[in-house]
């Protein structure tokens, strides 16, 4: 939805596909599972919305999603306390997954350029060495198109595509994290938390592997969710409680046995984060770009995936305008500008799994020494305001990791992590 809005204002006519049936209202459905479990969309993913849909934070508070300070309203536990309260100054909203795309939807449908299918599936691109055409669809039918954008998510078949018309495929990362989520809904009680409007219970590396996660969503709801790293997650609805018992603050097992529950327990497994490097690729065709989760997806705990499919939207409007046309160069252009934005968040993502020593894969350079110094600021946070301020704008990705390197800074962290 968001590439289909950035493309909206640079061609003629913009159709999207989708093999699912897009649902009028907000609930989940089969195309995208995940839609169950809580989704945080960052400062930086809300900004780039901001962009591409002028007015969307107020048009989802309008819809029901709930505004807050995440220093101020979310509870944040984690290295054996809850962190101080402090403003950010970042206003962000929480809701439901399916209301977010269900608003995205519904404003992408409104421009008169673009129409939406839904129910098709795409089988093939079209074209060859030259570049590629077009799709192909489950039925048979061919659509021309002067650009592709594959928005397919996880599960992309960009590799079988792109080779069928002779094109190299992208080398590919594939970091094992074994996380899985099990979320049930549940009738907000604010009373039974600190702060009353959210919370997150994230372990201590690596003794620590599980998280819990109580999120406000429209219709005066909770998602309470637990998960883990390396299989520590509940596959039954029997193990739900005990194993939030487990966690080192009460009020997520307290929700669990005392709250009123809307919904069944739903769980969702998630092997390993996976990025696709189409950045090196010596040869792309023209015509065809794949974006958001094609490109690379996230270990979810740490929110990033809908931020990056925004943030590469706007990347593909900036391409389009500096090379005129959907060419060979434009998606060049354009991979190199993903690369940048998928930089800081995989090194978070990707790098900071590794400190459970169970993850394998391609580790990042320099992850332990990172990740020692991660733990340091996540300890000053606890105790220093002003550390927990500046680290929270940089898991937002609304300020650069170097920020935490600052002279002023390190002293801050030193400091406050010896205590
Ligand atoms: C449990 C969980 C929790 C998460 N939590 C967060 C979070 O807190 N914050 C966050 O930012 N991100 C989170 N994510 C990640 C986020 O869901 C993804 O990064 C995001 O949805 C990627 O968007 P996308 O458009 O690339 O792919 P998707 O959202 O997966 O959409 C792909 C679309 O393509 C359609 N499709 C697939 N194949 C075809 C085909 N052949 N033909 C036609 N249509 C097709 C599907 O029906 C679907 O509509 C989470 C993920 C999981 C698994």
């Amino acid at each position: 939805m968001t590439a289909a809005q950035a493309l909206s204002s640079r061609f003629d006519q913009i159709t999207v596909l989708d093999r699912d049936n897009l649902p009028e209202e907000a609930r989940p459905r089969r195309g995208v599972p995940q839609g169950n479990h809580p989704h945080v969309l960052l400062a930086a993913g809300q900004n780039a919305l901001a962009q591409l849909f002028p007015g969307i934070h107020e048009q989802l508070v309008e819809a029901g999603a709930i505004p807050f300070e995440p220093g101020l309203d979310l509870c944040f536990h984690r290295f054996g306390g809850i962190w101080p309260r402090v403003d950010t100054g970042m206003r962000l909203v929480s809701m439901s997954r399916p209301l977010l795309e269900t608003t995205l939807c519904e404003r992408v449908s409104k421009q008169p350029n673009v129409s939406i299918r839904d129910g098709v599936a795409i089988s093939a691109l079209t074209g060859g060495r030259e570049g590629v055409t077009g799709v192909r669809l489950d039925d048979g039918e061919t659509l021309a198109a002067d650009l592709v954008v594959d928005a397919t998510g996880r599960g992309s078949r960009s590799d079988r595509w792109l080779a069928n018309l002779d094109f190299p495929v992208p080398d590919t990362a594939e970091i094992k994290i074994g996380v899985g989520y099990a979320t049930r809904v549940f009738q907000a009680d604010p009373g039974r938390l600190p702060f009353g409007v959210g919370l997150f219970v994230l372990p201590a590396p690596p003794a620590e592997k599980r998280a819990g996660l109580i999120l406000p969503i429209e219709g005066d709801r909770w998602l309470v969710a637990v998960g883990g790293w390396h299989d520590a997650f509940p596959k039954s609805e029997a193990e739900f409680t005990s194993f939030a018992r487990e966690l080192p603050h009460p009020a997520v097992a307290d929700v669990l046995d005392n709250g009123k529950p809307l919904s069944d327990f739903t769980s969702y497994g998630f092997p390993s984060s996976r990025r696709r490097y189409f950045e090196r690729l010596r040869q792309v065709p023209g015509g065809y770009v794949a974006t958001g989760d094609a490109v690379c997806s996230f270990n979810p705990i740490y929110g990033q995936g809908m931020t990056c499919a925004a943030l590469d939207a706007i990347a593909l409007g900036e391409s389009l305008d500096k090379h005129g046309d959907a060419t060979e160069a434009m998606a060049r252009d354009f991979y190199q500008r993903v690369s940048k934005i998928l930089a800081t968040p995989w090194r978070f993502a990707a790098g900071g799994d590794f400190a459970f020593p169970e993850t394998t894969g391609p580790k990042p350079r320099g992850s332990d020494w990172l990740n020692g110094y991660s733990r340091r600021v996540q300890l000053a946070s606890k105790v220093d305001p002003e550390v927990r301020r500046i680290f929270t704008a940089v898991q937002h990705l609304v300020m650069p990791p170097t920020v935490l390197f600052k002279p002023s800074v390190v002293r801050r962290v030193l400091r406050g992590s010896k205590s």
